[in-house]
């Protein structure tokens, strides 16, 4: 048996599923598989549907209509993404020329069959410092589809792991089948350094080399076949739809206005620059406070083509990607800058989070300052923020919510150690916790009432020991009552049937022995009413 039989148990079903494809007429044969059901023809179209075809219409528009300028991307990217001048300025002209390029090819279909050098973007530098985020924005902008996936993800056959021809087929998913729509999107693919083929012991890396080979295909002007080949659910969906006689769907789509850009850290490649660089006696002056970090990717910023072609990308894959940019890495200043200035950055989510619970969330500059430090120590730029966001905070979306604190400040302190500042607020609003959980046995009572039609009424003693049992168990109130009180619905129905009461008050002694008051209350319902009927 190959390896690829044992890859592709479905080969012969794809075979078949194939053959059918091309010829609708043949008979497929499947052992254990019926062929699916002909569904009747309905209009399915429910509102989202034409809600979201109605934005796809408008942001088509734009699209046949573009007239952003460089300048206006750059403003719209400064609103999110700090630093990064060079980048932004570089992506703003290259998507400028892309969709106006797109624009008058819509206006003039002659333009398309004209050599156009698509502005395809290769994009350097350190992990966490918004590559893929300037890309995001920008989409969002112009409102085009993205996807991204990693390099590593490819194989060069597509049956172990993804095609990359995958990637537009996403695409089609991500504008909801509009296909009009998706032709104009974005593809992003990052680790792109991982598949350099780069010369090793046993030769070239020849399955980086065939993702690349299939990756500059892609870039290019080519068809992807919507339905793909190595992907069996995707036959069927082509069968199905055939089968169903209706209208059938355009089968392929056209990569030649879709955007590539591919990124990577690149780290090793800086090191070939410098000696580049320095072998043709060049500096660029690195000032003696610059790090060593900004430094090598101070040298990133003057990347050729040949060191591209020596790290181990063929030639002609970099020449699909004429536009390349290198993002700098960000210190702590820059970091405490995304907290304070980026709209919408992790702290406005945590705001978000807290207010969701009705409890205001307030924060020191000085513990904004001590967030971005010890994150820039996580060495991975602003993703470091999100890890000491969530340890810093934990605990706090863990017990407040069932608190009622009202609103709490964050400060140096808070950051430098959360479980103790949390401990002092929680000491500080006990009688507001103590107030909550009355509040949770007034639920359990009103849940009790509209399901059962009994009312319950619990009395002081016992609400103050079903708070202690629920403070000492570390148990929410409403997991105390359903466990003490899980065969009340029964016990007390039968109560009523026997004597028409309706309205139960739990004393303390309910708490403490729920089981044995009960059924005291059940058997004092039997005698009185057999009393009742001899008198
Ligand atoms: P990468 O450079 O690895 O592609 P991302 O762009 O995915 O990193 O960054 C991860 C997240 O960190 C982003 O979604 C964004 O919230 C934040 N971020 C990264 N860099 C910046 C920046 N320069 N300005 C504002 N936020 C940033």
């Amino acid at each position: 048996m190959s390896s690829k039989d044992t890859q592709n148990p479905f080969e012969e079903i794809q075979k078949q599923l194939q053959e059918a494809l091309r010829n609708p007429n043949a008979k497929l044969s499947f052992h254990g598989i019926n062929p699916p059901p002909v569904e009747p023809k309905i209009d399915s179209t429910n509102i989202s549907d034409k809600e979201n075809s109605k934005k796809n219409d408008e942001v088509l528009q734009r699209i046949k209509e573009f007239n952003l300028k460089p300048r206006e991307i750059r403003d719209y990217l400064n609103r999110y993404v700090i630093k990064q001048q060079e980048a932004k300025k570089v992506l703003s002209v290259a998507i400028c020329d892309h969709y106006n390029h797109v624009r008058q090819c819509i206006e003039n279909p002659d333009l398309i069959d004209k050599e156009y050098h698509k502005q395809n973007i290769i994009l350097l530098g350190p992990t966490g410092v918004g590559k893929t985020y300037l890309m995001r924005c920008i989409s969002k902008l112009i409102g085009v589809p993205f996807v991204k996936a990693d390099a590593t993800k490819f194989s060069e056959t597509g049956y172990v792991g993804y095609d990359v021809e995958d990637l537009v087929r996403d695409l089609v998913k991500m504008s909801g089948d509009n296909m009009d729509l998706a032709q104009y999107g974005i593809v992003y693919i990052d680790e792109i350094d991982k598949i350099a083929a780069a010369s090793n012991a046993a030769g070239r890396d020849v399955s980086g080399r065939g993702v690349q080979i299939n990756l500059l295909k892609l870039m290019e002007d080519t068809d992807v076949n919507l339905f793909s080949p190595t992907d069996i659910m995707s036959q069927m969906q082509a069968m199905m739809e055939m089968s169903k006689g209706g209208k059938s769907r355009k089968k392929s789509i056209n990569t030649r206005h879709i955007l590539f850009i591919v990124s990577g850290a690149f780290g090793d490649l800086s090191n070939s620059i410098k000696k580049r660089m320095d072998e043709a006696h060049i500096g660029f002056g690195s000032g003696s406070n610059t790090s060593k970090v900004s430094e090598s990717i101070e040298y990133l910023h003057h990347v050729e083509t040949h060191d591209f072609i020596k790290y181990g990308f063929e030639p002609e894959f970099v020449g699909r990607l004429p536009v390349r940019v290198a993002c700098d890495h960000l210190n702590a200043t820059d970091l405490n800058d995304i907290l304070t200035s980026s709209e919408g950055n992790i702290l406005e989510q945590y705001r978000m989070d807290f207010s969701g619970y009705d409890i205001e969330f307030k924060i020191t500059p000085e513990a904004i300052r001590e967030i971005a430090e010890k994150a820039y120590l996580e060495k991975t730029g602003a993703r470091g923020l999100i890890t000491v966001l969530e340890k810093v905070f934990r605990n706090y979306k863990f017990e407040l919510p069932s608190t009622g604190v009202p609103s709490f400040e964050v400060t140096k302190k808070t950051i430098n150690d959360p479980d103790k500042t949390l401990k002092k607020l929680l000491k500080d609003y006990q009688h507001t916790h103590h107030d909550v959980m009355g509040r949770d046995i007034a639920s359990f009572s009103k849940r009790f009432k509209q399901e059962f039609n009994i009312t319950l009424t619990f009395d002081n003693d016992s609400r103050d020991l079903l708070i202690d049992i629920a403070i000492k168990e570390d148990k929410t109130i409403r997991a105390i009552c359903e466990e003490k009180f899980r065969d009340f619905q029964h016990g007390l129905k039968i109560v009523s049937r026997n004597s028409g009461q309706n309205n139960f008050t739990i004393n303390k002694d309910f708490v403490m022995n729920p089981d044995k008051e009960l059924s005291q209350l059940v058997v004092e319902s039997f005698k009185n009413k057999t009393e009742n009927t001899e008198g």
